[in-house]
């Protein structure tokens, strides 16, 4: 049976990861947010990070924005961050810190998502409970060559009735980790076909043309942009400004003041403020920052002041001290070269 081949399979070739040493609802649930947008090599030390400064839930609901985010900081997509730490205060809250069993119950729980509510009940828990992430569409659609639209809610489901289909009455749980791990592994973008427990009865296979799956709408635009980095350095401090607005990407994060190509005149008004223009120093290297359907073009300028006006939203920092903000990770770069 299928099912047999893939447990066989996943015994032999799971891969060893500090997560997968004890399953705990609160491990399993933070190493799932950071595996969502990351691959799990460069997810290890962040995990292990994390679980020294946070080790439980406890600790991670009365710790302060702030330090979470810098735990974070470089991983990206800091929304996953911020969900994590306001769901464990309502977990906290309402459940003494202790996380859920039932599924109404997580699902009720802010920022935990179908996948993340998954993962907890089969990985933690070991209930019989769906976790089906992009691997997990890319093997279904494959295996049984569903030729709509995998983001179609309608699609959606019937690879759920699939997933579902294959989950045993015994250890169902297996079975939904191994599904992931082959997508993983095998059953990549470029499938390693050859090597498949499941390629006896892979549909995909058996056509021909397993690349064309999972079918998907075409892909957003990406956007370039073309961003003017002011580093400006007055008496060892350098001007700073940190994202207030919780709708924002970099929410939370510190940035050096920044100009995209159309703003020229918010440069000019930023350099006005000065009693004495600031003296540029020298241009850095370009350097490329990608996040949601952007690629920034950064370009670095470092500047010496001789005044240090207040700006409206910014704010002068000690050079010894920049190393303790969170910085988005196009301005860490630029920070690293400056430190
Ligand atoms: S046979 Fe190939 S396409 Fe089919 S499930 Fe296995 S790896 Fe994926």
């Amino acid at each position: 049976m299928r099912e047999d081949k893939l447990t066989l399979w996943f015994s032999k070739n799971a891969r060893n990861f500090p997560w997968r040493e004890e399953k705990t609802p609160y491990k399993v649930w933070v190493s799932e947010v950071m595996l969502q947008q990351t691959v799990a090599k460069v997810v290890i030390p962040y995990f292990e990070r994390w679980m020294e400064m946070f080790p439980d839930i406890n600790v991670l609901a009365s710790a302060p924005l702030e330090k979470v985010i810098k735990v974070w900081e470089g991983l990206g997509f800091y929304s996953r961050a911020r969900r994590l730490h306001s769901a464990a205060k309502q977990i906290v809250n309402l459940y003494e810190g202790r996380i859920p069993t039932e599924k109404h119950e997580l699902e009720k729980i802010q920022g935990l998502g179908p996948y993340t509510v998954g993962a907890i009940l089969s990985f933690a828990y070991q209930k019989r409970a769906l976790a089906i992430d992009g691997n997990v569409i890319r093997v279904i659609s494959r295996l049984y060559g569903i030729s709509d639209d995998v983001t179609k809610a309608k699609t959606k489901r019937q690879i759920a009735e699939h997933v579902e289909s294959m989950l045993p009455v015994k250890k169902p749980y297996i079975v939904m980790e191994a599904l992931i791990e082959l997508g993983a592994l095998i059953c990549r973008p470029k499938p390693d076909c050859k090597n498949c427990p499941l390629k006896l009865c892979c549909k995909a296979l058996a056509e021909g043309d397993v690349e064309k799956y999972p079918i998907k709408p075409k892909r957003e635009k990406i956007i370039d942009l073309k961003r003017d980095v002011l580093i400006l350095e007055c008496n060892g401090c350098f001007l700073v400004r940190k994202e207030e607005d919780q709708r924002k990407v970099m929410a939370g994060l510190y940035e050096f003041p920044y100009f995209d190509e159309f703003e020229m005149s918010l440069k000019k008004q930023v350099l006005s403020k000065f009693q004495t223009p600031p003296k540029k120093l020298k241009e850095g290297a370009k350097l490329f920052h990608s996040f949601t359907k952007y690629k920034a073009q950064l370009k670095p300028s470092h500047y010496i002041c001789f005044d240090k006006p207040q700006i409206l939203n910014y704010q002068w920092i000690e050079k010894k001290h920049l190393e303790k903000f969170s910085f988005s990770s196009g301005h860490k770069k630029i920070l690293k070269t400056l430190l």
